[in-house]
C-alpha cells in the first residue's frame, strides 16, 4: 500500500515529506511553542490521518504543510522540491479547517476555479466539475453561493476544490466535522480513492470512520507526532532523529 521506502524511512521522489518542523507564536505571556520538531512523512498512495487534541496544532502543521505558513525552522518537501508559498494546486491542495470558499463565486465556479488557474480546456473543467460535485452529492447545488449553502454542503464544496487538480498531494482539515451520517461515505470514499490513485493524503481528523480508513494514525501531543499505538498499517517508522 504505501510507496514508503522501509529502509530508509523516507518517501524517495514521491510523496511528502517534513522534517524538523518548528513553530511558535508571540503571546503577551511569552510565546507559545506549537510545534517543537515535526517529522512526517506521507508516501504516494498512503492516507495518513492525524489526530490531537483541541490546540494541539494540527491546523498549524497543516498549514505549514501546504505552504499557508512558514515554519521557523525545518523543511517540507513534495517529491523532492521545496514547497513555498506558491505551490501550485497540481502539487498540494488544502482543504482548510474555514474551507476558505470564494464567497462571490457559485460552489461550481470555486471548484473550477484551480483548473480555470492553470488553463485547463474549459470541456474537461465542466467534466470534473461536474463529476466532483455529484460523487459528493452536491448536483444541483452548482449554481448556489456559499451563503446559500449549509456548513456541510460547503465542506463538501472545499474538498471537491481540493481534489479537482487531483493534487500528487492533498491535506485536509477535519474534512468530516459537518457532514451528516448520510454523506461521510462519499466523503470518505474520495479521500481513500485520492490515495489509492497515488495521492498521498494527509487528514487532521477527531473522526473515528476516518482513521478506519486511514493506512497508519499519527498523534500530535505536546508539539510532537508519534505513530499512534495499535496501528496496523505501518511498515514506516517516523523518523526517531529528532
Ligand atoms: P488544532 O488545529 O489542533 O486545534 P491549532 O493549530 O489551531 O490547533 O492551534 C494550536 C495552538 O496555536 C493554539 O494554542 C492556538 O491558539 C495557537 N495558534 C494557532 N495559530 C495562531 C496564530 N496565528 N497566532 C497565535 N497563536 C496561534
Ligand atoms: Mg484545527
Amino acid at each position: 500500500m504505501t510507496a514508503t521506502d522501509p529502509t530508509t524511512g523516507s518517501a524517495g521522489t514521491s510523496g511528502l515529506v517534513a522534517a524538523g518542523l518548528r513553530r511558535s507564536f508571540p503571546h503577551p505571556g511569552g510565546d507559545v511553542h506549537v510545534l517543537r520538531g515535526i517529522d512526517v512523512t506521507v508516501g504516494a498512495g498512503e492516507l495518513v490521518t492525524i489526530a490531537g487534541r483541541s490546540g494541539s496544532g494540527k491546523s498549524t502543521l497543516l498549514a505549514l504543510l501546504s505552504g499557508f505558513d512558514t515554519a521557523d525552522a525545518g523543511s517540507v518537501r513534495i517529491a523532492g522540491a521545496p514547497v513555498t508559498a506558491d505551490v501550485p494546486w497540481q502539487r498540494c491542495a488544502l482543504l482548510p479547517q474555514a474551507l476558505g470558499l470564494l464567497q462571490e463565486l457559485t460552489a461550481g465556479e470555486n471548484v473550477a476555479l484551480p483548473l480555470r488557474l492553470t488553463r485547463v480546456p474549459d470541456s474537461e473543467v465542466t467534466a470534473t466539475t461536474t463529476e466532483l460535485l455529484a460523487a459528493l452529492r452536491l448536483d444541483g447545488l452548482a449554481d448556489r453561493y456559499p451563503p446559500e449553502l449549509s456548513f456541510g454542503q460547503q465542506q463538501r464544496v472545499a474538498l471537491a476544490r481540493a481534489l479537482a487538480p487531483r493534487p500528487a498531494v492533498l491535506v485536509a482539515d477535519e474534512p468530516t466535522a459537518h457532514l451528516d451520517a448520510g454523506t461521510a461515505p462519499a466523503v470518505l470514499s474520495l479521500l481513500r480513492g485520492h490515495a489509492d490513485d497515488g495521492g498521498a493524503v494527509l487528514v487532521a481528523t477527531h473522526d473515528d470512520a476516518v482513521h478506519a480508513i486511514a493506512d497508519r494514525r499519527l498523534e500530535l501531543a505536546g508539539g510532537a507526532v508519534s505513530e499512534a499505538a495499535g496501528d496496523t498499517g505501518g511498515t514506516v517508522a517516523e523518523d526517531a532523529t529528532r
